[in-house]
């Protein structure tokens, strides 16, 4: 039985902290779609100079293309298992294709929903900053270093700041985010496929409460 995981959540909820664990405790790949994309319009072959040209008109991928993506990408033989998706279905028509392909291939679904208040996402992204010699990651709210300016694992004294980490940029980014996912969760929760996890337990009970929606314990 193949295990398919599609992980969702907004900016910050923590989607590739859970997906590079469910690697390490289960060995399924973590696939996404914009990793792919990235190493197909690098190859010299007819899709690789397709996804070139769209990329560069700025448009984006057909779901006719990235149903073709998904399609080989799912037949390697480190999905066997299981694997989890991330940043594909975006749209309804993608959710499902997604669901045929697993029906045919007898894989069983899940859409795990990491749910983190917006006003704490806003803080773990806005209070985000990095020393700039070892990139130790701190937070302003939630994990300040413990001498002021002074890193804790290096001893640097100078942090940096991402220009989208600035307060306007990540309330766009979580009314898009809101916006775009509303009718897809909706699809998932009337089909039943959808979890819901509390994004602001720490990994490990997350981790756990993953296993158990799996029935992987
Ligand atoms: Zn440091």
């Amino acid at each position: 039985m193949t295990v398919a995981i599609v992980l969702m959540g907004a900016p910050g909820a923590g989607k590739g902290t859970q997906a590079r664990l469910l690697e390490t405790a289960f060995g399924f790949p973590q696939i996404s779609t914009g990793d792919i994309l990235r190493e197909i319009a690098r190859q010299d072959t007819p899709l690789g100079k397709k996804v070139q040209e769209i990329q560069a008109a700025g448009l984006y991928v057909s779901d006719e293309v990235l149903a073709e993506i998904i399609t080989e990408r799912l037949a390697r033989p480190d999905c066997e298992k299981g694997f989890v998706l991330d940043g594909f279905p975006r749209t309804l028509p993608q959710a499902e294709f997604l669901e045929n392909l697993l029906e045919k291939r007898g894989a069983t679904l899940y859409v795990l929903e990491v749910q983190v208040a917006r006003d704490i996402l806003i803080k773990r992204l806005t209070g985000r900053f990095t020393c700039a010699t070892c990139g130790e990651i701190y937070n302003d709210y939630f994990r300040s270093p413990k001498t002021d300016g002074t890193c804790d694992q290096c001893g640097g004294h100078e942090f940096r700041r991402r220009d989208d980490d600035k307060a306007e940029v990540v309330e766009r980014r979580q009314t898009v985010y809101e916006d775009q996912t509303a009718p897809l969760l909706k699809h998932f929760d009337d089909r039943r496929y959808l979890r819901s996890l509390d994004g602001t337990q720490d990994v490990s009970a997350i981790l756990e409460r993953i296993k158990v929606e799996l029935g992987l314990v």
